[in-house]
């Protein structure tokens, strides 16, 4: 019987472990875990009325694989979609105000956030030349002004980068983090064309399997927040709580795990989903030079305020999903997420929830900020920004050190090394989202390629 050990109990651990359990039966899988519940980014806390995602708010349909997940976990009947309104209306704060984020050629026209230049230039993508030779890899920043110029670049992609990755876009690199834009460059010659011929297969594949014509991607949770999917997952595998992995040793016959104290748990394959910085700890002894490629994957830190107010101290209709507000603004929020206009029954009747994400790699000095700080500062950012007219009437701090990984330029080709490195130790595999995605689609996707390989490595044992 093969036993199978995963380090880290996160939504890319307990989908591994799922996985796992479906190709290999038979298998022993246990979960080890640090913390003393499993999810790790992903939980819902429900207090005083307020349903509050700590993590990510939701995952959306652009890739099947988190829906898949629920299906195969028979939660997805309790799956909610996003309103309309929030998957419509986006805003910025830009220049004192609120801007909502045109969504078609007509309101890229009317907006006052880009010059008259900009807009021609950003028109002009589908007819700019690629050149002869494109760089192995770009900053966001350099793509985006490359193809779309720098107003669209500072303003749009900004906002972009503040809002999935809460990096900074001259540092990220755009084959990592948002591989589809150098791809649609690539073979399609235009960032724009590439994405209407995309579309265009989309749409052609869904009329021929008879399936509804396919809109935006759209953002998807249950009633009871994302908790409802890490605790169908749980129920499923064992899984550990409380248990800090320190070391994963080589033995003769395969692996050992050692958690604190004197507890070990022999393995014939050992899956690692923690954070990077933790993986490197736990493999210094084992192969120092891997650790060191790890350790060097750096993190977003962010901190999550959830704020309660009185619906009647909001002045604004709320009809959208929330603003961002660009980096380079330097702004005490990074952007605000009207939770309960997004997904329903978030906040008892008469108030509203929303998730004020401050921090970033530009703004690191907010993490130092205790709870009384940070509280007064966001709810003075939500006066000027969302004039509120009244004093929260709940609020909830979470603060995440190392929240997103930052995909920089040179990771892609650091993944590389990193997992050829890794092959050389059989019955070890390395996964979490510091590698190939950091959205909850990509470590449900993840988990099916794991899974895969674990499959090959026991059958081929055996
Ligand atoms: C604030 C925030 C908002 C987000 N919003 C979204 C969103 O809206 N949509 C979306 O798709 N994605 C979002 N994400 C990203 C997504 O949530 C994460 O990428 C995903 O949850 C990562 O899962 P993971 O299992 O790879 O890592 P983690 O969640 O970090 O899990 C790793 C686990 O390993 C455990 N661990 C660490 N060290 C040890 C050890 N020594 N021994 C045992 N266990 C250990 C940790 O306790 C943790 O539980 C967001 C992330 C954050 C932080």
């Amino acid at each position: 019987m093969p036993r199978i050990v995963i380090v880290g109990g996160g939504l890319s651990g307990l989908a591994a472990a799922y996985r796992i359990r479906q190709r290999l039966p038979a298998g022993e899988i246990v979960v080890l875990e640090s913390a003393a519940r499993p999810g790790g980014n992903v939980w819902t806390e429900r207090d005083r009325g307020y349903t509050v995602e700590l993590g990510p708010n939701g995952f959306l349909d652009s890739k099947p694989s988190t829906g898949d997940l629920c299906r195969s976990l028979g939660i997805d009947s309790q799956l909610v979609a996003a309103s309309e309104g929030s998957r419509k209306n986006r805003f910025l704060y830009l220049d004192g105000r609120l801007h909502k984020l045109p969504g078609s050629i007509p309101g890229l026209l009317r907006t006052p956030l880009l010059s008259l230049g900009a807009k021609l230039k950003l028109l002009s993508e589908p007819v700019r030349r690629r050149p002869r030779e494109l760089p192995p890899d770009e900053t966001i920043a350099e793509f985006a002004t490359r193809r779309f110029g720098r107003e669209v670049a500072d303003t749009f992609i900004d906002a972009l980068v503040t809002g999935i990755h809460g990096g900074d876009p001259a540092k990220l690199s755009v084959a990592a983090a948002f591989p589809r834009l150098p791809k649609f460059e690539r073979e399609a010659g235009s960032v724009i064309r590439g994405f209407l011929r995309a579309s265009k297969e989309k749409r052609r594949a869904a009329a021929a399997a008879g399936q509804p014509k396919p809109g935006p991607p759209r953002m998807w949770s249950f009633a009871g927040g994302l908790r409802v999917m890490i605790e169908a997952l749980s129920a499923t595998v064992p899984v550990q709580t409380s248990v800090g992995v320190r070391r994963i040793e080589k033995t003769e016959s395969g692996w050992r795990v050692r958690g604190d104290g004197t507890d070990a748990w022999p393995a014939d394959v050992v899956v690692v989903t923690a954070p990077a910085p933790r993986q490197a700890e736990l493999l210094a002894d084992l192969d120092p030079a891997l650790a060191d490629e790890i350790a060097g994957i750096g993190y977003a830190p962010i901190a999550v305020a959830v704020l309660g107010y009185r619906r009647a101290d909001v002045p604004h209709d709320l009809d959208g999903f929330g603003y961002i507000a660009p980096q380079r603004t330097r702004r005490d929020a990074l952007g605000v997420q009207w939770c309960s206009s997004i997904f329903p029954d978030r906040a008892p009747d008469g108030c509203v929830a929303w998730r004020v994400l401050c921090g970033g790699t530009g703004r690191p000095d907010v993490m130092a900020w205790d709870d009384e700080t940070l509280l007064r500062k966001v709810h003075e950012e939500m006066t000027i920004t969302m004039n509120v007219q009244g004093r929260p009437v709940f609020d909830r701090i979470v603060r995440w050190p190392n929240a997103i990984p930052q995909y920089v330029v040179g990771h892609r080709e650091r993944v590389a090394r990193i997992e050829s490195h890794a092959a050389r130790h059989r019955g070890l595999i390395l996964g979490g989202n510091a590698y190939r995605g950091i959205a909850m689609n990509d470590c449900t996707e993840q988990a099916e390629r794991i899974a895969d390989d674990v499959a090959s490595l026991v059958n081929a044992s055996s």
